[in-house]
């Protein structure tokens, strides 16, 4: 996780972002072909989504909103980290308010991230979306966040209740502890292992319970950072039922790959995540085609970064006189990729322009309970955030170096990738927060709490009733 740093306060978020909506009629945007070729400029509104950060310790922290607009995303939801120590998530919400005031340079909201779901933590959900909040984040995997099945459905069955949307981290925790102990009996402790610790057969396995465990309480979920083809592969079969089960990616899973990990040294510990990246290009051809026919909802950059030269809480923490190659399993798990999201995933022209939009701005605003102030132009009703691009070819190609980001980490699992688009501004409420070539970040510390509504997804009126096991 990113440091804490007067000029970046707020650490970890996800988000995504854009714009230009051909199904949106009264846009601004209307008058620009929904198409790189033909706009002299490439206009999107940037919304964002969430972040992500499996060591609760990390997710203490705020996240580095001045990232964020620099990569042309204006609103981020980030993590409001329950530990299994805390009952109350009110007052987590409330410490976490606390720390973003007065300190983002995006719009910001949070997901509760509940690691122990007391009675008293299920009975303040009603609590928490009269405060705007309408999305939650549980865990099948770390041993500190990870919640058994019935948990999950006690958590599943009050979000129904209260209309919230449940975000699922979907890995086996208990089948990739025994297999991380396999691992460290044959002494094989450096950073690649981490990937084998976690084979795409356990990611299956989870998504498959999550999307088991939602339809036995008839309630969306949202499966974030999917990595892996197969567990698509359930994700997809569920929607065709008809199923409101919806899914996440993140750049991560279109263009590293488990070889990013076995750099020389202890390099691959920058690009240690969960879930890892996968084994090659097949993989990422298959989430470019979720992305492409829907299978995934949106984009995002599960931004949670960890300083690599830091022995004592960053990458190299793991590395002991015992284990100069460092022990994976306490490889702090997360990398920094806000400000990257957006120009790798244009510049790879995969995408057509409207789904760019769509995944990472729209359908998460859609998804997040912002939508239409958030991912939309609507005059009167849509706040102003867009960003502006150059036309195709304008800017040159340039390659992404740390030292051109604004996060506070000392690295990016980027290094070196050429890009050959970038924000050339980002516009917030209305106001230019980042000018590339006038200044770069002239934003300041404005964003605001955005209160958030129900979900405009999976919400279906007709089973508004209220869930009945004598039903089954
Ligand atoms: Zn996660």
């Amino acid at each position: 996780m990113e440091r804490l740093h007067s000029s970046c306060p707020i650490q970890a978020i996800d988000l995504l972002v854009t714009s230009q909506e051909a199904s949106t009629p009264t846009s601004i945007l209307t008058s620009r072909p929904c198409s790189v070729k033909a706009a002299p400029q490439i206009i999107t509104k940037q919304v964002l989504h969430q972040a992500h950060g499996p060591n609760p310790a990390s997710l203490m922290q705020p996240i580095g909103t001045r990232s964020a607009i620099c990569g042309g995303t204006t609103t981020v939801i980030t993590f409001a980290p329950q530990s299994k120590a805390d009952h109350s998530l009110l007052k987590v919400l409330e410490d976490t308010h606390a720390k973003a005031k007065n300190n983002c340079y995006t719009d910001y909201s949070f997901h509760l991230l509940v690691g122990n779901p007391t009675p008293l933590a299920l009975s303040e959900f009603a609590a928490l979306r009269a405060k705007g909040i309408s999305s939650l984040k549980i865990y099948m995997t770390y041993e500190a966040l990870q919640l058994r099945d019935n948990e999950i459905l006690d958590v599943l069955l009050e979000a129904r209740r209260q209309g919230i949307t449940t975000m699922i981290h979907a890995e086996n925790g208990d089948v990739l502890a025994w297999m991380t102990d396999q691992l460290e009996k044959k002494g094989l402790y450096s950073p690649k292992y981490h990937a084998t610790s976690r084979p795409q057969l356990l990611e299956t396995e989870a998504t498959n319970r999550a999307i088991t465990l939602s339809t036995l309480i008839s309630t969306p979920i949202l499966i974030v950072h999917v990595s892996s083809p197969t567990a698509a592969q359930h994700i997809r079969t569920a929607q065709t039922k008809g199923l409101p089960i919806y899914a996440e990616t993140c750049p991560q899973y279109l263009f590293l790959t488990r070889h990013d990990l076995d750099k020389p040294g202890f390099e691959g510990a920058k690009c240690v995540c969960s879930p890892p990246p996968r084994d090659g290009p097949e993989d990422h051809d298959a989430i470019w085609l979720g992305l492409q026919n829907g299978t995934f909802t949106i984009l995002s950059s599960d931004h949670c970064p960890f300083v690599y030269d830091d022995a004592e809480s960053g990458k190299k923490s793991s590395i002991t006189p015992t284990f100069p190659e460092g022990r994976f399993k306490y490889i702090p798990n997360g990398c920094p990729g806000i400000e990257t999201r957006l120009p790798l995933v244009l510049n790879a022209e995969r995408l057509s322009l409207c789904k760019f939009v769509e995944v990472t701005s729209t359908n998460a605003a859609k998804l997040y309970g912002l939508y239409p102030r958030k991912g939309a132009l609507l005059p009167g009703i849509s706040d102003a955030d867009l960003v502006v691009w150059y036309p195709r070819g304008g800017m040159g190609e340039v390659a992404v170096r740390n030292e051109i980001l604004h996060h506070n980490v000392d690295y990016t699992p980027f290094e070196g990738w050429k890009v050959g688009n970038w924000p050339r501004w980002t516009i917030l409420r209305g106001e230019v927060v980042w000018d590339r070539e006038g200044g770069g970040c002239v934003g300041g510390k404005g964003g605001r709490f955005v209160e958030r509504g129900e979900s405009e997804m999976g919400v279906r009126r007709d089973e508004k009733v209220e869930w009945d096991v004598a039903a089954f």
